[in-house]
């Protein structure tokens, strides 16, 4: 078993074969959807060619089943939950902010792994874990 990625709202699965599946907007009728890696910290995505972001501007991440907002408790960070092949549960949260690479792997509300360049921006967000 790998690791499986579930919508926090309705549970639906989010991975399809090798990739995640989100619905990405910027206003309300404007969106697309986009496949991401789900190898935390592999930040590569497959878009449409007519989906087209400017970088740094800040997107909502929908679930494309019940079309709910992922969004976080933090105002520029999206959440999705994360089994892993042991059954263990966690919430990756990542940057809303379009072009920007920080994913964190939270447990218990705090950081059990953080992945990206820009990660440095939201860790203190969280608490951190004594492994991490
Ligand atoms: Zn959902």
């Amino acid at each position: 078993m790998q690791n499986e990625y579930y919508c926090p709202h309705c549970k639906t699965p989010l991975k399809i074969d090798k990739h995640i599946i989100l619905t990405v907007k910027i206003e309300k009728y404007k969106g697309c959807l986009i496949l991401f890696e789900p190898k935390l910290g592999d930040f590569k995505i497959i878009k449409h060619k007519d989906c087209q972001f400017k970088e740094n501007i800040h997107v909502d991440f929908l679930c494309p089943v019940c079309h709910e907002n992922l969004s976080s408790q933090h105002e520029n960070l999206a959440e999705i939950l994360l089994v892993d092949s042991e059954g263990n549960e966690y919430e990756i949260w990542f940057s809303e902010i379009f072009g920007e690479q920080a994913t964190y792997k939270i447990k218990a509300g705090k950081v059990y792994n953080a992945y990206g360049e820009d990660q440095a921006k939201y860790v203190n967000h969280f608490g951190s874990c004594p492994e991490y």
